[in-house]
């Protein structure tokens, strides 16, 4: 499914399986999830992607053929594929472990073909083993969703009380690790949104309200999801001194401006920006040791289109993951 064009609908198009380097794995995707970076990309919200493109970064796919100087990986070993494609090893962010900075990085679905497709390409040495126990579907939204907003919490410091504004993907894979954590979690949906609230509280939120509202208590941490500037200065207006806001997506609104007061008491706000290889090695062990799994609504590859729209407009709770070939 190929965007040709920012703010087009993605086009069904039959094309050769792509050709492998001597580093790369050819996966047969199985799943691939929608995560609301696909919508920046073809909202033409972020700048210069390898157009046409094929988006997708949750990828769960299984190796098809290994180029010949892949040796940690066989065919028919089933792999995840997340958001930073490739990183160069070499620039002063590289090698102080930094390498979600990377100014040469490759992102999967962007500046590389995802896996909205049949078929992707990744290099092996940037895909990550898969917990048994989870089907693909079930696998794919760990890959960013999890990942980046597992980041996003290790980034939000020491924290008790801890708030997630945007209660979609990435929080819902996180309430659990939050729960087992013993940290207390306030969910803040859009005002009235009764069923996301119900579903916050579900997967373990103590308290579950609309972003306009104030929380009981005052919160260590807080994690904004949703795109919202506005919702920075929410967040800020929740913290107890010395809490941390954590914007965790790529692209958001502006933020209004707002008095230094919200910030006085040494609180902070910063950004996530991206993951390491050595995210993705905590985190999947860690998600298969709580046993968290996604709740998922299934779309066929030839829906890509109805995915993205039915995210956008937020039809479903948990993530939505398109499914291929069975
Ligand atoms: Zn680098
Ligand atoms: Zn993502």
């Amino acid at each position: 499914m190929l965007l040709e064009a920012p703010g087009g609908q993605l086009r069904d198009v039959e094309r050769p399986a792509p050709r492998i380097g001597s580093g790369d794995v050819l996966l047969q995707v199985r799943a691939c999830g929608v995560c609301r970076t696909d919508l920046h990309v073809l909202d033409g919200e972020l700048p210069d992607p390898a157009l046409p493109l094929v988006l997708g970064h949750e990828i769960v796919g299984t190796v098809e053929q290994a180029g010949a100087d892949v040796t940690r990986l066989q065919v028919g070993d089933r792999v995840g594929v997340p958001w930073l494609g490739w990183a160069c090893g070499r620039c002063r962010f590289c090698r102080r472990g930094a390498e979600n900075l990377c100014p040469y990085a490759r992102f999967t679905g962007y500046q590389r073909d995802g896996g909205y497709a049949e078929y992707t390409v990744a290099d092996a040495r940037f895909v990550f083993p898969l917990p048994p126990a989870l089907t693909d579907v079930e696998a794919a939204p760990l890959l960013c969703a999890g990942l980046i907003g597992y980041r996003a919490l290790r980034l939000a410091g020491e924290a008790r009380r801890i708030g997630f504004y945007g209660f979609g993907s990435s929080a819902h894979l996180l309430a659990p690790v939050v729960v087992a954590q013993g940290c207390e979690l306030y969910a803040f949906t859009r005002d009235g949104d009764a069923r996301g609230q119900a579903f916050a509280r579900e997967r373990g939120a103590v308290w579950a309200g609309g972003s306009s509202q104030r929380p009981p208590v005052a919160l260590d941490a807080a994690i904004v999801f949703a795109s919202v500037g506005e919702l920075v200065v929410r967040a800020l207006e929740a913290l107890a001194p010395g809490g941390t806001v954590v914007c965790a997506g790529i692209h958001m609104s502006d933020i209004p401006s707002f008095s230094y007061d919200l910030l006085w008491e040494e609180r902070s706000i910063r950004s996530v920006a991206n993951l390491t290889r050595d995210d993705g090695r905590e985190f999947l062990p860690l998600a298969e040791r709580l046993g968290i799994r996604p709740e998922v609504t299934v779309f066929p590859l030839d829906q890509a289109n109805e995915a993205v729209q039915a995210f956008r407009e937020s039809r479903f709770t948990g993530s939505a993951v398109i499914s291929i070939g069975g």
